[in-house]
């Protein structure tokens, strides 16, 4: 796949990952040369440095990385950024950096979140997760909202676009109003390249996740740059896309507070409704599960739930 000019001094790196569409992002300045995530451990060698080629350039050249959030398709290139890339600074938000850094931290804290409600990944997805996730490596620091980066003819600013995950941040190029979101708003969940929707959109705080979308409609970027979407271009594309993230939030709202009744119920109850109700999602389907957490929380928040503790010491929900 080659690289593609969506606007001058910013380019997508596509690539497929499993049955998704992927990508990172490259803004080329006279100075410097920013890259948006850095895949699965892997994605540096197969897919980022052909795509620099095709430019004349070389891994080398990157002197700036800003990983977009703890997900280990995100930053799971960054022991090789390290080896071919040694100058480059790989910075991430402060809230994402530690699970970035240590697989210890994110295995038990993200991706083993689930297992206090008595659910988990398969053997199969867990092997493949700590395989993308590479080495730990030590990050060079953190960029937060409203930072400049200045690359030399272009500079573009870092947004803060918390939800997805506590931290999760993008690029914003003000001047062609391109804004590069990678995973900070999901639509109604991934597709594979066939347009087949099959997992969930997750999120760890409505709050905050409805907070981004309404940041970004506000924003009213010319387009945005995902990680897992082909590139969304002018309107209505780009309102549509919002709007399909904030109807699966209202979505799984109503899926939620349907299933509240007077009897306690653990968290698989009401993932296994709302799977029902807006999927069913054939793959990473338990990540559901953080959404629909974030959605009972949310519930109690607002006196409509009430959390509980079932015999396990697993949190269960009630109607308030
Ligand atoms: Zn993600």
């Amino acid at each position: 796949m080659s690289i593609e000019e969506v606007q001058p001094r910013i380019y997508r790196i596509p690539s497929i990952l499993g049955r998704r569409r992927f990508a990172q992002w490259l803004v080329v300045g006279d100075e410097r040369l920013l890259l948006v995530d850095s895949g699965i451990d892997g994605t540096i060698a197969e897919h980022v440095t052909p795509a620099l080629a095709e430019l004349g350039r070389s891994p080398a050249d990157i002197t700036d990385v800003v990983v977009s959030h703890a997900d280990v398709d995100h930053y799971g290139g960054n022991s090789e950024l390290r080896r071919l890339a040694p100058q480059a600074l790989i910075r991430s938000s402060a809230q994402d950096r530690p699970w970035i850094e240590s697989w210890q931290a994110i295995s038990r804290d993200r991706y083993g979140w689930y297992r206090g409600h008595g659910l988990d990944y398969d053997e199969a997805t867990w092997a493949w997760l700590e395989n993308a996730a590479g080495p730990d490596t030590p990050l060079d620091g953190t960029v937060s909202d409203g930072e400049l980066i200045d690359l030399g003819r272009i500079a573009v600013e870092v947004g803060g676009l918390p939800g997805h995950s506590p931290g999760h941040l993008g690029v914003v190029h003000n001047d062609s109003r391109t804004a590069i979101v990678m995973d900070a708003v999901l639509e109604r969940g991934l597709y594979t390249t066939d347009d087949e929707l099959i997992s969930p959109p997750p999120y760890a705080s409505v709050a905050a996740y409805r907070g981004t979308i309404d940041r970004l409609r506000e924003l009213r970027p010319a387009r945005l740059g995902t990680s897992h979407y082909a590139p969304i271009e002018s309107e209505p594309a780009v309102t549509a896309f919002l709007d399909g993230s904030a109807g699966f939030v209202a979505d799984l709202d109503a899926a939620v507070d349907a299933e509240l009744g007077a009897d306690p119920q653990p968290l698989e109850h009401y993932w296994r409704a709302a799977d029902a109700a807006l999927g069913p999602f054939e793959e990473m389907a338990v990540e559901l599960a953080r959404s629909v957490a974030a959605h009972l929380d949310n519930a109690v928040d607002e006196g409509r739930a009430v959390r509980t503790q079932d015999a396990d010491g697993c949190g269960a929900w009630a109607a308030a």
